[in-house]
């Protein structure tokens, strides 16, 4: 065999083999081309002791057979061909790895042996460069599969991530108490984001419209109009809240996930994910499927969590704050008291009271009492900084903590707080005037607790209060002994009420022209085993402050009409007046109680006089002027006490359409010194002729202001000088022992003894 035609041999060889995709390729064609080229019968190649590729055997021999050549054996014998000549040559010089052919005719020459050699070593080359490929290969697919998890893990932390981001904006924005709203719209928001293409919806069950379903929130503005409508979403969401379970269905192209979302343990309502574009029917076939649904489900716990906080949320502010003015109770002050004082520095507590309120509440009605309190409110917020805080302490009262301000800033907005609340309120159409006494407590002088602190507060208001009416008080430690004593006060006199220990005392009212008594002024009386006699001014006020005076007032007009009534039966002409004050007469129940009385007794309603000063007159002037109206109509008389010390303007005298003006008796203790009360004295009883109304001097104390008295036309006088006040039995034995009863002289009646109406001064009658 010549060499060069080896070569060309050898290079055809390697080509074929080299082409091959892999191994079992490379070893097929090395064995097929050596049998050939070596003109053999059969070949093999073994690997390892393994026969891993043949040519030229039969269908049921595996190259076994040849296994013998591999090793010192040169002859095996084949069925079908009998006796071959073998020859092997190893793949790496080794013996393991050899390419063996068999030829019947001839054993291999020494060139055709060394052919055999290069063809086998070619292979081994061919193998090892085959192998490194496909171990490059596997290299390769290994590491490309290795990116594509990494990949996907990466997608799985981010979105985990971003889900993460969420989760955590949306708890901030719960704990931070952001508005339910926004919190819903961030959850909404949250899961469609991560669930890129899929709109989110809230649905809740609507306690309001009977178990229906409402949009609380879409991921987008349209989706709560689309979601709400569309019956299979709603369909699935009812499935889902009614089962409390994950819901997920397909109707045609739409398919949805709905997730049951619980308020405050109960389910009340779903988180509902619906598809942008149509997806198809196999829903198996989504990758997302399961995630989709633990997202949902996540997003669906925070909504839960958000509307049971904010439901818990909602629970204590109505426990914490007042519902008629929306802020804060009792109870939340002090507790932000407590914290302001815990954290030291200089505070100042005010206690705001409001004047006359309780009268405005009992004449125009409660809802009338609850909008003046809201507006009320309104005007102390106005007066303040954001950082202060106002509650609502009790029925009309009020407190405001000023935080790190000075006493003198206390004092000032005390101060604007009672000049904003004087001016009128305009309520259920009518103008309303109220004010405010204003207590101070200052954190710098008393070092006690926040209860402290506010009673102080309190204290010092009460003692503003008895200064009159709009006055600031700043605390001090003696007050608390004076609120004490004046509480016991109280406290005793509520006793005296019930125990029947308070009496009416008499005093008769003179005729001045004919000198005989016309009747009487019934007197409050209350002897305290304790205290004695306590005189009706020491405990008048206090009875008018508490309210008291609304019963006792009740208990004078009782007892006064009775008594009346008994000694009517023997002095048929005799009146009697009787004091009221302005809380009594704006009372709802004082005009029906009033008639309850007369009727009791058949007593005509002229004999009773019904005694206001002109103080309790501008209490409540719209009140007080309707009350009078309907007294007028009732047919008793009025008399304006104490003329002259209050407002002493005489046109309330036109305003109101009273029957008596009673002089105070300051005016008459001076009518004879030479005074300027002479001409004061006269002018009111001038114009009470004018007006037609009977004037009646206070406090006659000697024969010459009686004279005084009778000479400028006075109709009618009380005092010392004529007689003091009486128990029951005296006055009876005065009236009837000086002729009471008598007809009156013509100077002492009006011409129209039961005027109606307001009447224009008569100038005619002077
Ligand atoms: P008022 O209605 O002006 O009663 C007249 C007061 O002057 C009475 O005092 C009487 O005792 C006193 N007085 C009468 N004559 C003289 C006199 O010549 N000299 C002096 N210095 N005083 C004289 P009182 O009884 O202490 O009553 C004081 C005030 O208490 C009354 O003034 C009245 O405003 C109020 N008051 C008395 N009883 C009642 C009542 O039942 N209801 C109400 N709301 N107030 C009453
Ligand atoms: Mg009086
Ligand atoms: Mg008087």
């Amino acid at each position: 065999m010549p060499n060069h035609w080896s070569t060309l041999q050898l290079t055809e060889y390697f080509s074929g083999i080299s082409g091959t995709e892999d191994e079992g390729a490379a070893l097929q064609q090395a064995v097929e081309r050596a049998t050939e080229t070596l003109e053999a019968e059969v070949g093999a190649v073994v690997i390892d002791g393994r026969v891993r590729a043949t040519w030229g055997l039969g269908h049921d021999q595996d190259g076994a057979e040849l296994l013998p050549l591999t090793g010192p054996a040169r002859e095996v014998v084949l069925p079908g061909l009998g006796t071959l000549h073998g020859s092997a040559a190893s793949l790496r010089g080794s013996g393991d790895d050899v390419l063996v052919v068999a030829r019947q005719d001839s054993p291999l020459q020494a060139e055709e042996r060394q052919l055999l050699q290069a063809m086998a070593q070619l292979l081994g080359l061919v193998l090892r460069n085959v192998r490194t490929l496909a171990a490059e290969r596997a290299l390769r697919e290994d590491k490309e599969r290795e990116a594509a998890e990494r990949l996907r893990l990466l997608e799985e932390l981010r979105t985990r991530q971003r889900l993460l981001e969420r989760l955590l904006a949306i708890q901030g924005a719960v704990s931070s108490r952001r508005p339910l709203p926004e919190v819903l719209d961030a959850v909404t928001a949250g899961a469609a984001d991560l669930l890129d293409g899929v709109r989110v919806a809230l649905l809740l069950t609507d306690s309001l419209a009977d178990g229906g379903l409402t949009v609380a929130s879409g991921s987008e503005p349209d989706v709560a109009a689309d979601v709400g409508t569309t019956r299979t979403v709603l369909d699935a969401a009812a499935e889902a809240i009614a089962a409390g379970a994950v819901v997920e269905t397909t109707t045609g192209s739409t398919r949805l996930v709905a997730v049951p979302v619980s308020v405050d343990g109960e389910v009340g309502g779903c988180l509902v994910a619906v598809p942008r574009a149509p997806e198809g029917d196999d829903r198996d076939a989504d990758p997302h499927r399961g995630g989709r649904r633990a997202l949902l489900t996540a997003f669906a716990q925070q909504a839960s969590l958000a509307l049971t906080d904010a439901r818990t949320v909602e629970a204590v502010t109505l426990a914490n704050h007042d519902p008629v003015t929306g802020l804060p109770t009792r109870a939340l002050f002090l507790e932000r008291l407590h914290d302001t004082l815990a954290e030291g520095g200089d505070h100042i507590v005010l206690f705001i009271d409001l004047d006359r309120f309780k009268a405005v509440n009992d004449s125009l009605g409660h809802r009338a009492g609850d909008e003046l309190l809201a507006a009320v409110s309104h005007r102390i917020r106005a007066c303040l900084r954001t950082d202060d805080t106002a509650a609502r302490i009790g029925g009309d009262e009020f407190a405001v903590l000023l935080r790190d301000v000075p006493q003198e800033v206390g004092v000032g907005v005390a101060e604007r707080l009672i000049e904003s609340l004087r001016k009128p309120f305009r309520i259920a159409s009518r103008n309303v005037v109220i004010g405010a006494s204003v207590g101070l407590a200052d954190s710098r002088t008393h070092l006690d607790g926040a209860d402290d602190l506010l009673s102080n507060a309190d204290v010092a208001m009460y003692v503003a209060k008895k200064r009159g009416a709009s006055q600031v008080a700043v605390f001090e430690p003696r007050m608390h002994s004076e609120t004490v004593e004046r509480l016991d006060l109280l406290a005793d006199l509520q006793r005296a009420l019930s125990r029947g220990d308070l009496r009416l005392h008499y005093q008769p009212v003179v005729d001045l022209g004919s000198g005989h008594p016309v009747g009487a002024e019934g007197l409050l009386r209350w002897t305290d085993p304790r205290r004695g006699t306590v005189p009706p001014l020491a405990f008048i006020g206090l009875a008018e402050e508490s309210g008291l005076i609304v019963d006792i007032g009740r208990w004078v007009l009782q007892e006064g009409v009775r008594q009346l009534a008994r000694w009517r039966e023997d002095l048929p002409a005799l009146t009697l007046n009787l004091n009221v004050s302005a809380r009594q007469l704006v009372d709802k129940d004082f005009i029906p109680h009033l008639e309850q009385i007369l009727a009791a007794v058949a007593l005509p309603p002229g004999t009773l006089t019904l005694e206001l000063t002109e103080t309790a007159l501008m209490y409540d002037p719209d009140t007080s002027a309707h009350q009078i109206d309907r007294l007028k109509a009732l047919g008793v008389r009025l008399a304006v006490d104490d003329f002259g010390t209050g407002y002493s303007s005489l046109s309330y005298l036109r305003r109101f359409p009273v029957d008596q003006v009673k002089i105070d008796r300051a005016f008459i203790a001076q009518v004879n010194s030479g005074s300027e009360d002479l001409a004061v004295v006269r002018s009111v009883i001038e114009l009470g002729s004018a007006l037609r109304l009977q004037t009646v001097a206070e406090g006659i104390e000697t024969e010459d202001q009686l004279d005084t008295l009778r000479r400028l036309g006075c109709a009618m006088g009380q005092g010392y000088h004529l007689s003091r006040p009486l128990d029951a039995d005296g006055a009876w034995r005065y009236l009837s022992g000086h002729g009471a009863g008598s007809v009156p002289s013509p100077r002492s009646a009006p011409s129209d003894p039961q005027p109606t109406g307001r009447r224009a001064p008569d100038t005619t009658s002077a």
